[in-house]
């Protein structure tokens, strides 16, 4: 392609130019510090310094009461998996999980290897299309939270709406639509999510955890990965991943910049609904999620001709379309929308989608 390029991958996806930008100017030396970010010490006041900003901004932007602590911690959000039932259930504990499609799936069968499991309610007799309305959720009122996938990275699924769990502390991995809008915080009990979408380099995730729900941790718990360990070590357990941390916090900044996540959602919402206004305008693609539950960061659509999917897709390509190849386990076409996709991209993307269709 000679013109610009655009990312449209799921994960690891694009990231703002002026924060890459920014961490070239100071790959070498931050500030005076004499050194790069990456070689600071995690106990020197320097990257101290850099790690308490990221956190107040987070906060900040989020609107985040006190009695919630942030953490960054490593591993992914897979690692949350296995993590939550350890740190929020004793041995044998039930939590309850809604079914929304296949990360929440994922979530299910990692969680479960640390506890008795229920789905309280599945979209998998709608095919995925949608997510099954409150109504049909059958709760567990003894349940030690309830899981629900913010975003179906995959399934181009997402709640427009916020569960109402009663006295079960609501759990959601929200890895890909973190900071896309503003945020109920106070409605749920933990927050988790991968950076590699909307935050920053791969590993590095953020728990956000209800003071409350600190102190339940089974003991066999590592450490690291203790939520009560964490916040009383202000996440200096062990080595942060300082460098994801200072790049995540470039981001921060750079949200705010952008007017918040008021005005980060307002783009966001133009981004895809001009994508999917596209979408449904034309015969030759096809959206099969329903309407309300569409989401705003992974557009997933097939071609009504499946058999041009790999045309379309190296077309894309040739165009700086780039990763809009769906997920191997849903095939078709997916366009993700982080934060960082400019309103330039999905003009462009509209733009080839109806050439192509002509
Ligand atoms: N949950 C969701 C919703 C995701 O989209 C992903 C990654 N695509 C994960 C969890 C897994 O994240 P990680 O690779 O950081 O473990």
């Amino acid at each position: 392609a000679t013109g610009p390029v655009y990312n449209f991958a799921a994960g690891s996806g694009t990231m703002p130019g002026e924060v890459l930008c920014q961490a070239r100017e100071e790959l070498l030396e931050r500030g005076r510090s004499g050194m790069s970010v990456m070689e600071m010490p995690f106990t020197g006041e320097a990257f101290q310094a850099i790690q308490r900003q990221a956190v107040q901004d987070l906060r900040e932007l989020l609107d985040i009461p006190d009695h919630y602590q942030v953490l960054f911690l490593q591993g992914g959000a897979s690692a949350q998996f296995a993590l939550l039932p350890m740190n929020l259930l004793p041995r044998g504990g039930r939590a309850d999980y809604l079914d929304s499609g296949y990360w929440s799936r994922k979530a299910m069968a990692e969680g479960g290897r640390y506890a008795r499991i229920r789905v309280a309610a599945s979209g998998a007799a709608y095919g995925y299309r949608c997510i099954p309305r409150q109504a049909e959720w059958q709760l567990d009122p003894d349940a030690g939270y309830c899981h629900i996938t913010s975003n179906e990275t995959v399934d181009g699924l997402a709640y427009s709406w916020l569960p109402d769990t009663g006295g079960v502390p609501l759990v959601a991995d929200m890895t890909s639509d973190f900071l896309s809008r503003p945020l109920a915080i106070e409605r749920y009990g933990v927050i988790y999510a991968g950076a590699q979408k909307n935050i920053g380099p791969a590993g590095l995730t953020v728990v956000i955890v209800r003071d409350d729900l600190l102190h339940s941790a089974r003991p066999e718990t590592p450490s690291v990965f203790n939520y009560r360990v964490q916040a009383e070590s202000e996440g200096r357990f062990n080595t942060p991943l300082t460098y994801a941390i200072y790049l995540a916090g470039l981001v921060f900044r750079w949200l705010k910049r952008q007017g918040g996540l008021s005005a980060i959602a307002a783009r966001n919402r133009r981004k895809s609904e001009r994508l999917y206004e596209a979408i449904d305008a034309s015969q030759r693609y096809v959206c099969r999620a329903r309407q309300e539950d569409r989401s705003p960061m992974n557009v997933c659509f097939d071609l009504a001709d499946a058999s041009l999917t790999a045309e379309f897709l190296a077309q894309a390509q040739r165009r700086g379309l780039l990763h809009l190849q769906g997920h191997p386990a849903r095939g078709g076409v997916r366009a993700s929308l982080y934060n960082a996709m400019p309103e330039q991209g999905v003009d462009a993307l509209i733009e080839f989608m109806r050439d192509f269709a002509a």
